[in-house]
């Protein structure tokens, strides 16, 4: 049975004129030369999937490898919205009940058993502060890490809080922080979902929470976008890019400049998707007095090949899509930065699996050995 706002998406399909525009832009169809990744095609196999028409394993596949960085629908000649139609159409396996890949269920699992998507321990989640770091208990702002930052790549929230402090914002954290659920909803498991968007909020609410800082792009998009768009309600959110940029321009703290050449990577959920991309450049030019760009950036930037649960569930074609842009890095800058520690992690790993010569980190931990 297509339900009624599958229809809708049916026939936004329908507008695709086969002008083939979108099989140049696809970061993984482009890494793969899959034909099934081709963005035209993953909406031939969501109109299967709308239909309940049985779909290949390789097409399950090409839907969960999508990256949704929104590439093609920036290029589409029909203005069609494939990302968001994909992301409809994992919503639509899920609740047919097919089985998630290997990848996906663990992430899945581990969600749901321990409440964060790297199976950290919750009573460790704070030692990524720094010694004797003293901070506002008071405050109703929340520094809030996220699983990967808060768990995993630890020295993105120690340096990320180092700097508020710096600056001298006022903020607290919280050991009793979760999940903010946007890979279940990147997995179509809306209902789990909302589950998760409800009781943040409610923690929030506990802990007298009325506004949030953010490292990560992941939980940013799931708090701008998800929450409002499932729930029907939010909590305030600034990303500490806009907070560290603000902080520059009233003086409130400076860096030694270095002279290594910096790239900076634009992380789609952050910047095709939000248009936050002045911030990190200012914060960039006040440490380093050798800003390069890659030659795709801004709203032209490739996906670093992680996002929206793609590595998890594909992690060879992830792999192959960060090469490619450490490898564009490396001809021009010494150190490649970014403000996802979803990028900062695959970006990172594609360098160290094959070799490269270029250092990666998040915008904190390079700010952070400038510290003035
Ligand atoms: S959203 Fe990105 S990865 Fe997904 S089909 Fe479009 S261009 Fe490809
Ligand atoms: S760019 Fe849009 S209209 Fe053109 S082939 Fe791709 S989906 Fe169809």
């Amino acid at each position: 049975m297509v339900l009624n706002y599958m229809n809708k998406y049916i026939e936004e399909i329908e507008k695709c004129i086969e002008c083939k525009i979108c099989d140049d832009v696809c970061p993984t169809y482009l890494a793969t030369n899959n034909e099934l990744e081709i963005p035209r095609n993953r909406l031939k196999i969501a109109v299967k999937i709308f239909n309940e028409e049985k779909i290949s394993d390789a097409e399950y596949k090409s839907i969960y490898s999508c990256t949704k960085c929104e590439m093609c629908d920036l290029n589409c000649s029909s203005e069609i919205s494939i990302s968001k139609i994909i992301g409809k159409a994992r919503e639509s396996l899920f609740s047919q009940g097919y089985e998630l890949l290997p990848g996906h269920k663990n992430l899945r699992d581990g969600i749901l058993k321990r409440k964060n998507s790297t199976k950290g321990d919750p009573k460790h989640l704070l030692d990524y502060l720094p010694d004797n770091f003293e901070y506002d208990k008071d405050s109703t702002t929340l520094y809030y890490a996220g699983c990967l930052s808060g768990y995993f790549l630890k020295s993105i929230s120690t340096t990320s809080v180092r700097i508020l402090n710096k600056i001298g914002t006022s903020f607290k954290v919280m050991k009793d922080e979760i999940c903010c659920g946007s890979p279940l909803v990147d997995l179509g498991d809306i209902e789990s979902a909302k589950r998760f968007f409800k009781e943040n909020l409610e923690i929030f609410e506990k802990n007298n929470v009325k506004e949030l800082i953010v490292s990560c792009s992941g939980c940013y998009r799931s708090f701008v976008e998800f929450y409002p768009e499932i729930i029907g309600k939010t909590i305030p959110i600034t990303h500490i890019v806009d907070i560290i940029a603000d902080a520059i321009k009233q003086n409130k703290i400076q860096f030694k400049k270095t002279d290594k050449k910096v790239i900076y990577h634009d992380p789609c959920h952050l910047g095709r998707e939000f248009q936050i991309y002045d911030s990190p450049r200012q914060i960039l030019e006040a440490a380093t007095k050798n800003l390069v760009e890659f030659e795709k950036h801004h709203d032209d930037a490739t996906c670093c090949g992680a996002d929206s649960t793609a590595r998890a569930g594909s992690k060879d074609m992830a792999v192959k899509v960060a090469l490619k842009r450490v490898d564009k890095a490396v001809e021009k800058a010494d150190i490649l930065v970014t403000a996802c520690p979803f990028c900062v992690f695959n970006l990172n790993y594609a360098r160290r699996k094959n070799d490269r010569n270029i250092k990666v980190q998040y915008i904190t931990e390079f700010l952070n050995d400038l510290l003035d």
